[in-house]
């Protein structure tokens, strides 16, 4: 401990929430439900997981450090340069490795109060200070939100990468890409400016807008996205950059050389293939989404405007003590007090089933 950095002295590890290999141990498979970790209920395209059986004769083999058929699979689906497209093993890395790169001690990362909880990891792993711009508030209509003009009042001569997620996590909340473009006509070219897009597919808001056609005109923009949610393999631990391609050599210096593993490479060049499965998964929980919402609205809970695969629901109350009393019965949320939202708790999107169960056990422990 005593020898570690000073910066990394002062880090927290990761809490993933709850003891997931204990409760699956616990309950039966039928019995658990998990909603805590964003995951996709639906399951990735069958494409996907034939290509992993299909990996299976070459474990001795090590990947393609390249990772070039699905860089330029990538690059043809983003119409961009494959020498734009950097992969990670999922996006946390990408993120995790931008702050390495490009924030050192005494410089300053901006990110926005409820943005997602990597970007203050990032900046605290290189040693570089956290600065938080306020969020929308509450009553806004997108409560709790990015305040873009907040974001670019945060951003100082010290600073050197802003993290934004279009949606966030925890909030579901996203901004349109026309205040994005002005946002990035407000920051000096110096700084770093990383969209994370890892919801992005399951966006159906015209207005909001993927970052990516603004990467040609912003050589200081980075847009991330992954696999792990509309394409469901966040097991294989897939995921990657989008960026001008001088940014992106810079990225592709500092990752270890078999950062993505073959069956993930393969697996998401198949699911990449698989447009209808992908329709089919948005369509299954856009419709969920909404009756969720729907069904969370009529017992009384405020429930966030969400473009993603899980909701931020407000209790009104502190949820500490109610959180627990799910967990008891197999049904597993996100308690989001380390947000500084100990009255709200984020929920994944579950089958219709899922929700069934979500719903009834909530509905004991709210009587
Ligand atoms: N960004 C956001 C906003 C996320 O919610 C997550 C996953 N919870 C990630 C990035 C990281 O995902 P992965 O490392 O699986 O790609």
């Amino acid at each position: 401990e005593r020898l570690a950095t000073p910066a990394v002295r002062a880090l927290r590890a990761y809490d993933p929430g709850h003891d997931l290999v204990a409760l699956r141990a616990r309950f039966a498979p039928a019995a658990l439900v998990e909603l805590g970790a964003n995951e996709n209920a639906y399951g990735p395209s069958p494409a996907a997981r034939a290509a992993v059986l299909d990996v299976l004769n070459t474990l001795h083999r090590y990947p393609d450090p390249t990772g070039a058929a699905l860089k330029a699979r990538i690059a043809r689906a983003q119409e961009l340069d494959p020498a734009g497209v950097v992969l990670g093993n999922g996006s946390h890395e990408l993120l995790m490795l931008i702050a390495q790169a490009f924030a050192t001690p005494g410089t300053e990362v901006v990110a926005s109060r409820y943005g997602f909880a990597v970007y203050a990891l990032a900046a605290q792993a290189v040693g570089a200070t956290l600065r938080l711009a306020d969020a929308l508030p509450p009553a806004h209509a997108m409560p709790l939100g990015h305040d873009l003009d907040a974001l670019a009042a945060a951003v100082g001569p010290m600073t050197r990468i802003v993290y934004l997620a279009n949606p966030n996590n925890p909030t579901g909340t996203w901004f349109p890409r026309a205040a994005l473009e002005r946002f990035l006509g407000r920051v000096p070219g110096e700084v770093l400016v990383v969209v994370d897009e890892a919801y992005a597919e399951f966006v159906d808001d015209p207005a909001a807008g993927s970052a990516v056609p603004l990467l040609a005109a912003h050589p200081n923009l980075v847009v991330t996205r992954t696999f792990s949610k509309a394409y469901a393999l966040a097991g294989l631990r897939v995921g990657y950059a989008l960026a001008h391609p001088q940014l992106a050599a810079v990225l592709e210096r500092l990752r270890e050389s078999f950062n993505v593993n073959s069956a993930a490479q393969a697996a998401a060049l198949a699911a990449l293939d698989d447009d209808a499965h992908l329709a089919w998964v948005v369509e299954r929980n856009a419709e969920e989404r909404a009756a969720l919402a729907a069904a969370l609205s009529a017992r009384g809970l405020r429930v966030l405007p969400s473009q993603t695969n899980f909701l931020l629901v407000d209790f009104g109350r502190d949820t500490a003590a109610l959180e627990p009393r799910l967990v008891a019965q197999g049904v597993v949320v996100r308690p989001v007090g380390g947000y500084g939202l100990p009255h709200c708790l984020r929920i994944s999107v579950g089958t219709r089933d899922e929700n069934r169960r979500l719903l009834a056990v909530l509905d004991g422990v709210l009587a």
